[in-house]
């Protein structure tokens, strides 16, 4: 018998059981570091737009606005006050900072490498989150997108490309910013609205939005990145307005619905800079 089971072992080597226990230990590592940096996501979007300061989050309800302790914060119960539960996107930032951690772990962005790709998918994730519930870029975090967005910038295509890249995005953001502002003043007088309560069609966040995107993806990549993020914002715009059709809330306010540019040039961005052989299979040669 044992010279059988021998011969089985020979003609069938099994893996060692040793390698089997340390690939599985090397993948829970970016697992949990993706599940840390969920939370830190989720509670930047969570306490920046109130607050701009990193302070205990409230209940979002503002008849309640009970502070939650840390632990039951942490633990995503549900308001102690109101019952109110906590928001999809904090459940979906959970699923999806793990699943982009192993992701990048595995095949790591080719000059960026896993921890700066995580960290700068996490900075974006957070920036178009903030701007697609409250329309905002925050200050502090440009502020740290620029110093991101510059090192980041540098390490893939050297200094040059990277402040072209920074220049460009910033010059072509101010100008739809500048026709934002003039076909809000149109808008406006045309419905006999005062100019200066009007809602604007663009913030001036993109402005440093688009400098940040341009800084890390360099010139000449930041042209493409625009183009494409201008037909995802408009893509994006057209499916907020097709649901709205369906769940019939659409009024001539959807006229005034706003466009996404911010999470639109993100998610291009986030395509150029992890799928770029996906982006490359869309543009035609
Ligand atoms: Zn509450």
């Amino acid at each position: 018998m044992r010279n059988l089971s021998a011969i089985r072992l020979r003609c069938f080597p099994l893996p060692d059981k040793t390698i089997i226990a340390d690939v599985n230990i090397f993948l829970l590592l970016p697992l949990l570091c993706g599940l840390g940096l969920g939370w830190l996501v989720n509670y930047l979007a969570d306490v920046l737009p109130d607050t701009v300061t990193l302070t205990r989050p409230k209940c979002p309800n503002p008849a309640c606005a009970q502070t939650p302790s840390w632990a039951a914060y942490l633990q995503l119960r549900n308001c102690a006050g109101c019952g109110r539960r906590r928001s999809p996107r904090t459940f979906i930032t959970l699923g999806l900072l793990p699943a982009a951690s192993l992701f990048l772990w595995l095949s790591p962005p080719a000059k960026l490498g896993y921890v700066l790709g995580t960290v700068v998918f996490a900075y974006l994730l957070t920036v178009a989150i903030i701007d697609l519930e409250h329309r905002l870029v925050l200050r502090p975090l440009s502020i740290a997108g620029l110093l991101l967005g510059a090192s980041a910038g540098v390490l893939q295509h050297g200094w040059k490309s990277t402040l072209i890249g920074g220049l460009v995005g910033l010059g072509v953001m101010s100008l739809f910013y500048l026709f934002g502002m003039l076909f809000t003043r149109l808008r406006a007088r045309r419905l006999g609205q005062d100019p200066a309560e009007a809602e604007e069609a663009f913030g001036s966040g993109d402005i440093s939005l688009g400098t940040i995107l341009g800084l890390l993806l360099g010139w000449p990549l930041i042209w493409f990145g625009l183009l494409l993020g201008l037909l995802a914002s408009g893509a994006i715009s057209l499916i907020v307005i097709l649901v709205l059709v369906i769940v019939r809330r659409y009024k001539e306010q959807a006229f005034m619905v706003f466009i996404p540019l911010g999470p639109g040039f993100i998610l291009i961005a986030v395509l150029i800079l992890y799928l770029p052989n996906l982006i490359g299979a869309l543009v035609p040669k």
